[in-house]
């Protein structure tokens, strides 16, 4: 059993190994096969997540027996939208049998009260509910459930038939939703502000994924990769490089790492058609931004500093000063306006970026940390 599994971004951890599921599935068709050995139950599979229970759970019971399935759908990522669909009816033959339900994973009891709709009016002689696995702290109690294969805790889970946005059916174990909570933070501020300096800091602290879409641009400068030839002509000049290059790059840094706790965007976004296709982005993976943060500083400081930062660096766009002035005005003209972007979501937080390095380390922690 691997540790981890990520499916659509999302980290899941080893939380049930096969051979105890397999266990879970013999003691309910036993007490089933106890119950029942002298009559010939229909046995309903609920589709599509109990696939893998039903198949199993055929190979344990001994005695003669039927199967169908019904196909009902509640779940749409993460969240069940109380919504049940039926998508595949009951046959006919259940009528004047016993049916006894093999459901996967019995939660809020929604599915459930759609299944017991459905049986309703089909004139069952008798109707029992068997669950492998049942959310006792979340189910609202409203039908009896007959048969348990085992108890679990209030975690969204995958694997043995049971999916995260279709994925995940094919594992053998079930693995559980990494609860941590991501924080996703965008360093905001002008070149020079301090961004990369300090997110090298708070990438250690809070153990994120570091994204500097400038330092992806010159990784792809110095690789003469196509990306970095298209980039060259505007990085040199001071100049954004266009929208659709740099958001694109950025979903691919993001996707290269599933297994992060949560990432600091530094240098990104710097446009508003930046900011939106980033909040899109993220919400498709159930992810969001938690807070930008700014390194505030005056003009001057800053021109000084990129003249100092350029003597080392080797960087062309830090030893002209008229190239400094020009992204300051890219910066004025098209990532200032992102500062209302944020604040209109309540998620902007402003922090001096004069001092000490380690005072302003600080000073950004205070921030995160209340988030
Ligand atoms: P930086 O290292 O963040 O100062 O970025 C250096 C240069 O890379 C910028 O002046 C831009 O030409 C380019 N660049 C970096 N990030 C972006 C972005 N989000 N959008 C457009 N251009 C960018």
């Amino acid at each position: 059993m691997k540790d981890t599994v990520t499916l659509h971004g999302r980290r899941f951890e080893a939380a049930i190994p096969e051979a105890d599921i397999l266990a879970a599935v013999r003691r309910v068709a036993d007490a089933i096969a106890r119950d029942y050995k002298d009559r010939v139950p229909v046995f309903v599979g609920v589709l599509n997540g109990a696939f893998m229970f039903v198949s199993d759970f055929m190979k344990n019971y001994p005695h003669p027996c039927e199967l169908t399935f019904v196909k009902l759908s509640s779940y749409r990522g993460l969240t069940s939208t109380g919504i049940v669909e039926t998508l595949l009816d009951l046959p006919e033959e259940v009528e004047g049998r016993d049916v006894i339900i093999l459901e996967d994973i019995v939660d809020t009891g929604r599915t459930l009260q759609e299944l017991v709709h459905m049986f309703s009016n089909k004139n069952i002689k008798d109707f029992k509910i068997a669950t492998l696995f049942y959310k006792a702290d979340l189910y609202n109690g409203e039908y009896a459930i007959d048969y348990v294969g085992m108890d679990i805790p209030d975690q969204f889970i995958v694997g043995y038939g049971l999916d995260y946005k279709e994925q995940g059916r094919n594992l053998r174990d079930i693995y559980q939703l990494n609860q941590q909570p991501m924080i996703n933070i965008v360093l905001f501020g002008k070149p020079g502000a301090g961004k990369g300096t300090q997110a090298a800091f708070l990438k250690e602290r809070y153990n994120l994924q570091h994204i500097s879409t400038g330092d992806v641009f010159r990784r792809n400068i110095k690789g003469g990769t196509e990306l970095g030839n298209l980039a060259k002509s505007y990085i040199d000049k001071g100049e954004l490089v266009p929208d659709e290059v740099t958001i694109n790059m950025l979903r691919e840094e993001v996707e290269a790492h599933p297994e992060a706790a949560g990432f600091i965007f530094d240098g990104f976004p710097r446009t508003t058609a930046q900011a939106e296709a980033l909040d899109h982005f993220l919400e498709s993976k159930d992810m969001g931004i938690h807070a930008t943060i700014a390194l505030e500083a005056d003009d001057e400081v800053l021109v000084a500093r990129l003249l100092e930062r350029g003597k080392v660096s080797g960087r062309s766009d830090d030893q002209d000063e008229s190239k400094i002035r020009n992204r300051f005005e890219e910066y004025n003209a098209k990532t200032a306006p992102l500062k209302d972007y944020y604040q209109q979501q309540g998620k902007f937080h402003s922090v001096n970026g004069i001092g000490e390095i380690q005072e302003i380390t600080r000073r950004l922690s205070a921030v995160i940390d209340q988030l």
